[in-house]
């Protein structure tokens, strides 16, 4: 009767293992999503700043141009204020070939600050999309910090429940069981416990002797010699 009750108490305790396990890797998921949210906003963030420097940037590059291209000018209208002035032929000639020079560079400057501008529009585009992935990630991260808090309460709550349960089981196992459950477990937690799965060990699949499988049937406690995990019976051999 003690061993049927024992196998019974270790897939009992088995479930409440389980149990907690999940109950911890959902707690433990809360945090981690938070991380990862945050870290999305901080990526989002990034990806503002660029595209607002982008902007910044091209708009000096064009006042730039656009500087030297008054410069230019000037340059030019005093060339011209030169030339009407000059009193030879030659230099004439000269500050109209230097003018003809002056001018066709400054077509290509003109140009350039065409195509700075254009640049600056298409790079502006972009701002409204970077500032809309901000608010989206701003959004994600403040909705799953709601989230957690809310379901960190109720789990925490759950995690008390069940260890509770688990004292009260644990106090029904025999004292010569409860030696290698306390030893298993708390190297492995729920990884400490499996049921036998036909003639195999359920947790890491490895035959067990006929012995054994013939001991674990009639209610006996077997540690898995491949695993060390406390092999008890499933469902069916329980005299309930
Ligand atoms: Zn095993």
């Amino acid at each position: 009767m003690a061993v049927a009750t024992s196998t019974a108490t270790l897939r009992t305790l088995h479930r409440i293992h389980r149990q907690l396990a999940d109950l911890d890797g959902r707690l433990a998921a809360g945090p981690r999503l938070v991380t990862a949210c945050t870290a999305k906003l901080t990526a989002a963030e990034t990806a503002r700043s660029s595209a607002q420097d982008d902007v910044k940037k091209a708009r000096v590059t064009a006042d730039q141009k656009q500087l030297q291209l008054k410069s230019a000018e000037a340059k030019i209208r005093d060339l011209e204020g030169k030339r009407n002035a000059c009193k030879t032929n030659r230099e004439y000639q000269t500050l109209g070939e230097q003018i003809a020079a002056d001018t066709m560079a400054n077509k290509v400057l003109e140009d350039e600050i065409l195509e700075a501008l254009e640049r600056i529009d298409s790079l502006k585009s972009a701002v409204p999309a970077a500032e809309a992935g901000v608010a989206a990630a701003a959004k994600a991260l403040a909705d799953a910090k709601a989230k957690v808090a809310a379901e960190a309460g109720h789990l925490e709550s759950e995690v008390a429940r069940v260890r509770a349960e688990l004292d009260a089981v644990e106090r029904e196992l025999d004292a010569d069981i409860r030696e290698k459950y306390d030893r298993v477990v708390k190297h492995k937690g729920a990884d400490g416990l499996a049921p036998l799965d036909g003639r195999s060990c359920g947790g890491c699949c490895q035959q067990v002797t006929s012995d054994m499988a013939a001991a674990i049937t009639v209610g006996r406690v077997v540690v898995c010699r491949s695993c060390g995990r406390l092999l008890y019976s499933p469902e069916t051999s329980s005299p309930t």
